[in-house]
């Protein structure tokens, strides 16, 4: 079929490409692509990159925007250059191309000298309709060059969060994009990725230096999954979730839990009720395989999974999704909740959290990101000349794993050097600021999704919002648990009492008197020494909210240096001439019965102590964190002291510091779990898809070869 979008049609000169009237589009999308209909928001997208804007595409994972380069590359007629962060994903794509006729090539470290040649012979001759490479690629002297003599007709950035440093899976290969995309020039740019943030998105485009793309940010409203936010203390979970899931039309389900032994345990429990598995890291391969299958078709009613399920899953009828634990971003939360109802029906988002999550996330923050004063340290304690790591540790008495935390981000922001042997001497001065701004970024992305848990106002335009969707209509969504909660499965609701209704209507005075004010002013006016504690309060805001009396925004200042956030409350048009219907419309949350932990915290105000947590120590902040370590298993010596042998190697290869590679923590548990694949490793902490995809292979092999002598 190439042939004949090719042959038949002269070529067009690049940047010149023929004036494509919707109808070819879609006459393409039919011939080419064998597909009857665009999804929404293709077809404009589409039309945009095919008269040749640069365009920053947004749309979520299976949305299709693969086909929003492909199509509009072939109506340029002429080659798409394709940069793909991932040889399995460029792998798949073009054999996928090639299967519907394209003319589909790649160029990566996977492939030998000989083919690569036949295919940049290939591609000088205009033979390719879609060339994929790998990023590094455009570091390679003369490769951009020989690209820039027959100037592709579209770039296309797949993944291309993986520019910038704010997204979750920086790639520093794709900071060369930036340099090399103007030689190959005219041709229009699109990058597209699934996970991009307002943040992000500028990056990307700053980086790429896209001078004015259209941003094209669609399709995250889903509009069959009802979200529920339920606080609760984490004991009580296990036997919610149980009870939610009797109910036969919540099921098939996918359970969220944080740790690999709550999976076991909390499936163990389902099981009694219906056919129920765990699935997580620590499982061998083959069970893993055969649960996944088995959910697929319908076998199992409930998975209990820690996040490393989900990725490779295909199953339209999930019917909930539950998270046991506040996720960590919004980003992975809306990843996890978008695999309920892929079919259309109706389903459900579950999310049980309560403040201890929040108290673990600060713990592991503070853990991953130290203090900057222990970076300080550690730099003072620096000179010009080398001295070994562990000189340097003892001299300043730091623990093991607090001091190579430190110094690994000393060394990412450049305040110190570390050869391969772990020699480290003092490195330039700068590190600070932008060590203080990522730790910021990632504390702030920890601070979204507890201030969304919690916050008052419809679920999924928040999220929808989070992402800049740019199509959407800003309704609220009619499903979730501050629009209906009527509908809530997990929550509980109920009318006011006399009290409550008494202060309701002293809140709305003072608001028609005094117009919007901050929810803790209007606390103190309206309760002052009354029966509500601020939360009970803030409950009652909500149900009030939610009955349309009044409005609730969101806002915040800077302090300090720290952002610091708070309520206001407004009057609303249903709040003006109070009828007894708006009174009876009124739902106000019932709290879950509390646990032990949190009725000393009751107390306090919820808000205000979110931000005193951070003046708090470490010992403080560790004791609330509710930490849940796997039973630690012994470490196989041989294999260890192998994998130190292969990191000093990699190390000397690539003349990076040791812990570049991997941290001795990270070996330490390869060492005991002794992995089989590429699950296995990923639930060592440290490791990440990044390094799998660059050492997964080498370091099962390692270990491999190790188990081979101890049988
Ligand atoms: P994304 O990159 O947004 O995650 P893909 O481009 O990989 O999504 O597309 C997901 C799936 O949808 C692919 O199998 C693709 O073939 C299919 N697809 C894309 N567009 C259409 C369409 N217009 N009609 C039918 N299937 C489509
Ligand atoms: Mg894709
Ligand atoms: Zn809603």
């Amino acid at each position: 079929m190439n042939r004949t979008c090719n042959e038949a049609q002269p070529r067009n000169k690049p940047g010149n490409p023929a004036e494509p009237n919707p109808d070819r589009l879609e006459d393409l999308l039919r011939e080419a692509f064998g597909f009857r209909a665009f999804r929404p928001f293709q077809h404009q997208v589409c039309q945009s990159v095919a008269q040749g804007a640069d365009v920053l595409l947004v749309m979520p994972t299976g949305a299709g925007k693969s086909l929003c380069y492909q199509l509009p590359g072939i109506a340029r007629g002429g080659t798409t250059l394709v940069v793909s962060p991932l040889i399995s994903l460029m792998e798949d794509q073009v054999a996928k191309l090639q299967e519907q006729g394209f003319r589909a090539e790649r160029i990566h470290s996977g492939r030998g000298r000989e083919a690569s040649r036949r295919v940049c012979s290939e591609y000088l001759y205009r033979q390719l309709d879609y060339l994929f490479i790998a990023p590094e690629r455009l570091g390679v002297p003369g490769f951009p060059e020989m690209l820039a003599r027959e100037k592709p007709v579209l770039v296309a950035v797949d993944e291309a969060h993986c520019i910038s440093h704010w997204g979750h899976d920086f790639r520093p290969d794709y900071r060369l994009l930036g340099d090399r995309l103007p030689i190959l020039r005219p041709a229009p740019v699109i990058a597209m990725t699934a996970t991009a943030t307002p943040l992000v998105q500028d990056d990307i485009i700053g980086q790429l230096g896209l001078e004015t793309p259209e941003r094209l940010i669609y399709g995250f409203r889903r509009t069959n999954i009802a979200i529920e936010s339920v606080e609760m203390p984490p004991g009580r979970r296990p036997e919610a979730v149980r009870t939610l899931l009797q109910d036969a039309a919540l099921r098939p389900a996918i359970i969220y839990v944080s740790s690999r032994k709550k999976a076991e345990s909390l499936a163990l429990e389902l099981s009694d009720d219906f056919p129920a598995a765990a699935y997580h890291a620590g499982l061998a391969s083959e069970t893993r395989d055969d649960v996944q299958a088995a959910f697929q078709a319908g076998r199992f009613d409930a998975i209990v999974a820690t996040i490393a399920f989900g990725m490779g899953i295909d199953k339209s009828d999930i019917r909930t999704v539950i998270h046991t634990a506040l996720p960590g971003s919004l980003e992975a939360y809306y990843q996890e909740i978008g695999r309920a109802g892929r079919d259309g029906a109706l389903s459900r988002a579950i999310l049980l959290h309560s403040y201890a999550d929040r108290r673990l996330h600060l713990y592991f923050h503070e853990k991953d990101y130290p203090d900057i004063t222990i970076l300080e340290a550690i730099s003072g304690a620096l000179t010009g000349a080398k001295s070994p790591k562990n000189t340097v540790r003892e001299r300043l008495a730091l623990d093991e794993e607090t001091f190579d935390t430190a110094l690994e981000k000393l060394w990412i922001h450049g305040g110190a050097v570390v050869d391969p042997e772990e020699n480290v001497s003092l490195g330039r001065d700068g590190w600070a600021a932008p060590y203080r701004e990522q730790r910021a970024f990632k504390l702030a992305q920890l601070d979204k999704i507890a201030r969304y848990a919690e916050s008052p106002g419809c679920r999924m335009l928040q999220l929808v919002r989070h992402f800049g969707d740019r199509a959407d209509s800003g309704e609220p969504c009619g499903l979730c648990d501050f629009c209906a909660p009527e509908g809530s499965m997990a929550g509980r609701f109920r009318a006011p009492t006399g009290d409550e209704t008494t202060i309701i209507r002293s809140t709305l005075g003072l608001l028609e008197e005094l117009g919007s004010l901050a929810a803790g002013r209007l606390y103190r006016e309206a309760c002052d020494a009354g029966p509500l504690d601020r939360r009970d309060f803030e409950r009652l805001l909500e149900g009030m909210a939610r009955a349309g009396l009044i409005e609730l925004s969101e806002q915040s200042f800077e302090k300090g240096g720290e952002t610091i956030h708070f309520r206001r409350v407004t009057i609303g048009p249903g709040g003006r001439r109070l009828d007894p219907a708006a009174l009876g419309r009124i739902a106000i949350r019932d709290p879950a019965p509390k646990s032990r932990q949190s009725k000393k915290k009751s107390k306090s105000d919820p808000v205000a102590s979110t931000r005193r947590t951070r003046g708090k120590s470490r010992k403080e902040r560790a004791e609330g964190a509710e930490i849940d370590q796997e039973t630690p298993r012994e470490i196989d010596r041989e294999t260890y002291d192998a994998l130190r042998e292969w990191r000093l190697d990699e190390s000397r290869k690539k003349r990076v510091p040791a812990f570049c590679i991997f941290h001795d923590r990270a070996l330490a548990q390869l060492a005991s779990d002794l992995p089989t694949d590429e699950v296995g490793l990923l639930a060592v902490s440290g490791i990440g898809p990044a390094k799998v995809r660059d050492y997964g292979e080498s370091i099962l092999e390692v270990i491999r070869k190790c188990g081979k002598k101890r049988s």
